[in-house]
């Protein structure tokens, strides 16, 4: 089996995501993609933003529908106290008897802050990371940007199309009774429009 999990907030899931996940499963011939939802991530552990858990649950139900190679993993959900990716990258790799390291699939925000994670040496020994870059970095950019930060690592870029999307950007608009209606699959937006 090959695979690569991407963890996420999905608050709530968008294009911007699935994009990525399609990106990485044909940039590498994977056989699949487990989303791995984070409940109370540690760096959003006070926000009031956060969609309810099965809310969020059931958009990203909605969003992977469609693709037999996207399929959900809860497992961070049934875990007491804030989820570490660490411990979700050893589970993972048990379960599905990798003998090689986990692919992980990150923005490239999210990859250069990894210095701050949880057990970040330990996270960066065991995983190859997908880095998709975003809107406003050019490949050089970040090339230099994330040697600087972790020399060691193993990673390569994602040749993601940049898009300009992000789950904060979809909540404002929501509030301030803007148009986001195509920034989600059909599906997800038919349900996300009817919560509070
Ligand atoms: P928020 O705006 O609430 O912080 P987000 O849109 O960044 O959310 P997350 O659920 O935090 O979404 O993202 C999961 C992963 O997907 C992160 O590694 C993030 O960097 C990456 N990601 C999200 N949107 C994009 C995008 N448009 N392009 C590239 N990477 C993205």
């Amino acid at each position: 089996m090959t695979l690569a999990i991407f963890p996420g907030t999905f608050n709530p899931v968008h294009i911007g995501h699935l994009m990525l996940a399609e990106t990485a499963l044909l940039q590498f011939g994977l056989q699949k993609v487990l989303f791995i939802i984070s409940p109370n991530p540690p760096n959003k552990l006070n926000s009031k933003e956060v969609i309810p858990v099965e809310r969020r649950v059931q958009l990203l139900e909605a969003a992977l529908a469609d693709n037999l190679h996207f399929a959900l993993d809860q497992r961070e959900l049934k875990r007491a106290g804030p989820s570490y990716t660490v411990q979700t990258v050893q589970e993972v790799r048990q379960e599905y008897k990798l003998n090689t390291k986990v692919s992980l699939i990150l923005g490239l925000d999210a990859f250069l802050s990894l210095h701050s994670w949880h057990k970040a040496d330990e996270l960066g020994s065991c995983c190859k990371f997908l880095v998709a870059s975003r809107p406003g970095w050019d490949k050089q950019e970040v090339e230099d940007s994330v040697s600087s930060f972790h020399d060691d690592l193993d990673w390569v870029l994602l040749e993601n199309p940049p898009l300009a999307i992000s789950s904060t950007q979809i909540r404002t608009r929501k509030k301030e009774n803007k148009s986001y209606r195509y920034l989600l699959p059909t599906e997800v937006f038919e349900l996300y429009k009817g919560y509070p």
